[in-house]
C-alpha cells in the first residue's frame, strides 16, 4: 500500500500520494503534507550493506503502487551516487559520531533532498498525463545559501525543467556565489538588488499573479515532502552503523532535517532523543523551553543557513509529535557566533576536526548537553563542508580549509547570471519575456 499524505491544516480527510504532493509543493490550502501513516522501516533494515540498497529499499516501500519501481530505483541511484561518511571522534568526544553529509556536488547535505527531489518529480511527470510530460515546469527558489546550488544542480539537464535562482545580492559568501552562479543547463541565476527577504516576496507573488498563470510554476523549497524523505534514509544508515540508541544532533534552521529525523524515529529508527542546536535564531529552543514568544525576523549569523526566524516545518513537527511529545523528545541549545568559533577551536584543537560553522553549533550543543544524559552514543549532522566557509574557518582555526575538486573546478567555468529589481513585477516581465 502506498504511504498517502495529508495536510497539517486539513480538517477533512483529504489524502494524497507522495507524487501529488511533490508537485505540489505546499497544500491547497497552505497546510504542509505529512504522512497518514509511517510505514515501519522494511525487515532487516538494521544489516542492509550499503547506504544505497538500503535508501532504494525504503523509497520504494513509500512509493510502492504510486509511481514504477524501476524508475523510482533509478531516480534514487543517480540522486544519491556521493559518498556519506561517519567520522567517530577521539579522546574528550569519543561517542561522538559526525555525520558527513556534505560529499555531494554542492557540498551541503541540501544534495539529499534537492537531487533526489527533482529526479522523483521528473519520474512523476513521465508518468503522468500526456499534457504534463510536454509542459516545461518553472521552479522558483528564493535562496540565501545553500539551497540554490543543491536545487539548480538537482534540476539541472533534467528534461522538462527550467530553475530560477533569487538571490540577495551581496549577501551569500563568495563560495555560496560561485556555485550560484555558475552556468548550468536549464538554470538561470538572478542577483536580486534587495534581501533575501525580497526574493521571497517575489516567488510568492508569481504564484499568486494571474498573468503568470499560463506558466506552470513549482517551488523547491524545504516544505517539499519530496526533500524530506531522502534525508530520513541517512538517520537510519547512520544508527545502523553505530549500533544501539543513540542520540541524534542536527544543526537547525527551517527544521527540515530535524522533521526527517523524528520521521525516521516514527519509522522505527532507534533514537533517545533529538538535540537541536540553533544559532542566535532561538525561536525554537525557547519553544522547547516554554517560552512561546512566537516566530521574529531572522538575525545574521556566521552559520547563515540556520538564519530562519520562523522556521517553515515547525508546524509539521507540532503536527506529527504534539507539543508534549516534542518537548519531550527534542531538547534545544542555542549557540552564539563567539561560541561557535570557540567551538571549531576546541574541537580542532582536542581531536583534530574541523568543523564548518554549522556542525560547530552541533558539537557545541552536545559539549553542553552531554553530561545530563545516559552515555549512549550520539550522531551528529555534519551539514556543510567546511571550504564553504573559509572565512569562519580561518578566523578561527588560523588557516584556510582545503578545497574539494568540485569547488576548485568552480574557479575557471562560465557563469550565468542576471541582476534584476527587488520588485515581483521584475520577476513577472523575466518569466514572460524568457
Ligand atoms: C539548510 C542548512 C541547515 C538547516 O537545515 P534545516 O533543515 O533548514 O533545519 C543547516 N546547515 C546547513 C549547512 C544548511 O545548508
Amino acid at each position: 500500500m502506498p504511504v498517502r499524505f495529508i495536510s497539517t491544516r486539513s480538517s477533512g480527510h483529504r489524502t494524497v500520494l507522495f507524487s501529488e504532493a511533490l508537485r505540489q509543493g505546499l497544500a491547497p490550502d497552505g497546510g504542509l503534507y505529512v504522512p497518514t501513516l509511517v510505514p515501519a522501516l522494511p525487515r532487516g533494515w538494521e544489516s542492509t550493506g550499503s547506504f544505497r540498497e538500503l535508501a532504494d529499499r525504503i523509497v520504494s516501500q513509500w512509493l510502492e503502487g504510486d509511481l514504477p519501481r524501476e524508475a523510482v530505483q533509478a531516480a534514487v541511484a543517480s540522486a544519491l551516487d556521493f559518498p556519506l561518511s561517519l567520522v567517530p571522534l577521539s579522546g574528550e568526544w569519543e561517542g561522538v559520531h559526525v555525520l558527513e553529509l556534505f560529499h555531494g556536488p554542492t557540498l551541503s547535505f541540501k544534495d539529499f533532498g534537492a537531487r533526489t527531489m527533482a529526479r522523483l518529480l521528473a519520474v512523476a511527470r513521465s508518468a503522468g498525463a500526456e499534457a504534463a510530460r510536454q509542459e516545461l515546469l518553472t521552479v522558483l527558489v528564493a535562496t540565501s545559501g545553500d539551497t540554490g546550488s543543491a536545487v539548480a544542480d538537482g534540476f539541472s539537464g533534467l528534461p522538462g525543467f527550467r530553475v530560477i535562482l533569487l538571490y540577495p545580492e551581496g549577501q551569500v559568501s563568495p563560495v555560496q556565489e560561485r556555485q550560484l552562479v555558475v552556468r548550468r543547463p536549464g538554470v538561470k541565476a538572478l542577483k536580486v538588488r534587495g534581501a533575501f527577504d525580497d526574493c521571497q516576496r517575489m516567488v510568492k507573488a508569481a504564484f499568486a499573479d494571474p498573468e503568470l498563470s499560463a506558466i506552470p510554476l513549482s517551488s523547491a523549497n524545504s516544505i517539499n515532502i519530496g526533500r524530506l524523505l531522502p534525508q530520513m534514509l541517512y538517520y537510519a544508515w547512520a544508527v545502523a552503523q553505530v549500533g544501539g540508541k543513540p542520540r541524534i544532533c542536527v544543526p537547525s534552521g527551517n527544521l527540515g532535517n530535524l522533521t526527517a529525523a523524528v520521521l525516521g524515529r516514527a519509522a522505527g529508527v532507534p533514537a533517545a532523543g533529538f538535540l537541536a542546536a540553533h544559532n542566535a535564531n532561538r525561536f525554537f529552543p525557547d519553544y522547547l523551553d516554554g517560552q512561546e514568544t512566537g516566530f521574529s525576523p531572522s538575525v545574521a549569523t556566521l552559520s547563515n543557513a540556520m538564519d530562519v526566524g520562523a522556521p517553515s516545518n515547525f508546524e509539521r513537527l507540532e503536527w506529527l509529535l504534539g507539543k508534549a511529545r516534542l518537548r519531550e523528545l527534542v531538547e534545544g541549545e542555542v549557540v552564539s557566533d563567539q561560541e561557535t568559533l570557540a567551538s571549531m577551536r576546541r574541537v580542532y584543537l582536542e581531536t583534530g576536526y574541523v568543523a564548518d560553522p554549522h556542525t560547530a553549533v552541533g558539537l557545541e550543543g552536545v559539549r553542553r548537553r552531554r553530561s545530563r544524559w545516559d552515555g549512549e552514543p550520539i550522531v551528529v549532522a555534519s551539514t556543510a563542508h567546511p571550504a564553504k566557509f573559509p572565512e569562519a574557518v580561518e578566523a578561527a582555526l588560523g588557516f584556510c580549509p582545503e578545497e574539494p575538486d568540485s569547488l576548485e573546478r568552480l574557479i575557471d567555468q562560465p557563469t550565468r547570471v542576471d541582476g534584476i529589481d527587488a520588485h515581483p513585477v521584475a520577476l513577472r516581465e523575466f518569466l514572460l519575456s524568457e
